[in-house]
């Protein structure tokens, strides 16, 4: 996106040319919107650009208490000052159960364990998986089962906040993670989104670990909030989960709980409430983190967009501006954000 600044002068150059003569106003029209395609905005008409849609709070699932939503002024990151919403979530999805994760035994099926993402694919975290692990990864360190079969898990709060810990020990090798909903029944998160998004000429990476290597960082790590209030996270650390020779399922919506952070989601499995598009777009999931719209990554015949920019977004006459996230697969749901986000 270094560009930008090239091409905005190329934009008000050009507009200035169109204003002093007229004659080649078409051709110029072409460059003007090739410009704008190349930006990651959509088909070459500026009028798309022109609709912003707001943030609708009653999206969300408010009524049983687990998200609470209130307006309070906030400055976004291009210096706007505005109202953002700020969402503050329970750790307890409305709309479905959390868990299960990790099976109990390798005789187990699928209902009794979560999944996991390798390689672009989710993988069913059932006994077989487990069983199968020294060859799946190519190493015999991986016994993560007794004689009986049954599997090594965590099964206090305490194994849990030491086991998903970046420097976990030795002791937890061969475990099977699963923090539980009862350790985090009393945390909450909070979320600011600013409820008229401000597209940027410019996208922003992620903060956190969410950024491409050797590039500034400094966006926020959060993607965006399910209409549950629960999170769609940074990427999980797997290369470090795997390098402590542990495993720390997500359940079927692609989701799980560590102490700081309470549940959230790693991949868009679409099990989270999703709001179905009258024209076969695909369905809306929840709002990304700068306030423009976030939909499941396939419309209703199964194809993803073929026009979305560098961060999974677009542009249409419905929604304006907005991302579809990434294949479950991915441990990734949005590349960057090209609005701008609350700080
Ligand atoms: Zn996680
Ligand atoms: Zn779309």
């Amino acid at each position: 996106m270094k560009n930008n600044f090239k091409s905005l002068s190329l934009i008000f150059a050009l507009l200035t040319l169109m204003f002093v003569s007229c004659s080649s106003c078409s051709s110029d029209d072409e460059n003007t919107s090739d410009d704008i395609t190349d930006d990651g905005t959509d088909d070459g008409t500026t009028d798309d650009d022109t609709l912003v849609v707001d943030v609708d709070s009653e999206l969300f699932l408010t009524s049983d208490g687990s998200v609470t939503i209130t307006t309070v002024p906030c400055t976004l990151s291009d210096g706007t000052t505005t109202d953002c919403y700020q969402i503050v979530s329970k750790s307890a999805p409305a709309d479905h159960e959390m868990g299960p994760w990790c099976p109990e035994n390798i005789a187990d099926g699928a209902d009794k364990g979560g999944i996991w993402l390798e390689g672009g694919e989710v993988y069913d975290v059932d006994g077989a998986f487990v069983e199968n692990m020294a060859t799946f990864y190519g190493d015999n360190t991986w016994q993560m089962y007794d004689e009986n079969g049954d599997i090594y898990t965590t099964e206090t709060e305490d194994d849990c906040a030491n086991a998903a810990n970046p420097n976990v020990g030795e002791e937890y090798e061969n475990f099977c993670v699963e923090c539980l909903p009862s350790y985090v029944t009393d945390l909450t998160a909070t979320y600011l989104i600013p409820i008229t998004p401000v597209k940027q000429t410019s996208s922003t990476n992620f903060g956190g670990m969410g950024g491409p290597p050797g590039q500034a960082a400094t966006g926020p790590s959060q993607r965006g909030v399910a209409f549950n209030g629960t999170v769609f996270d940074a990427p999980a650390p797997t290369d470090a989960i795997l390098g402590a020779y542990t495993l720390a399922p997500f359940d079927d919506a692609g989701g799980h709980i560590n102490l700081n952070a309470g549940y959230h989601y790693h991949a868009a499995t679409g099990v989270s409430t999703q709001l179905a598009q009258d024209d076969d777009h695909a369905a809306m999931i929840g709002y990304a983190i700068d306030g423009f719209g976030l939909y499941a990554q396939l419309d209703a015949s199964g194809s993803e967009p073929t026009d979305l920019d560098d961060c999974r977004g677009h542009t249409d006459e419905v929604r304006g501006y907005h991302y579809h996230v990434d294949a479950p697969g991915s441990n990734n749901f949005l590349n960057c954000i090209n609005g701008a986000y609350a700080n």
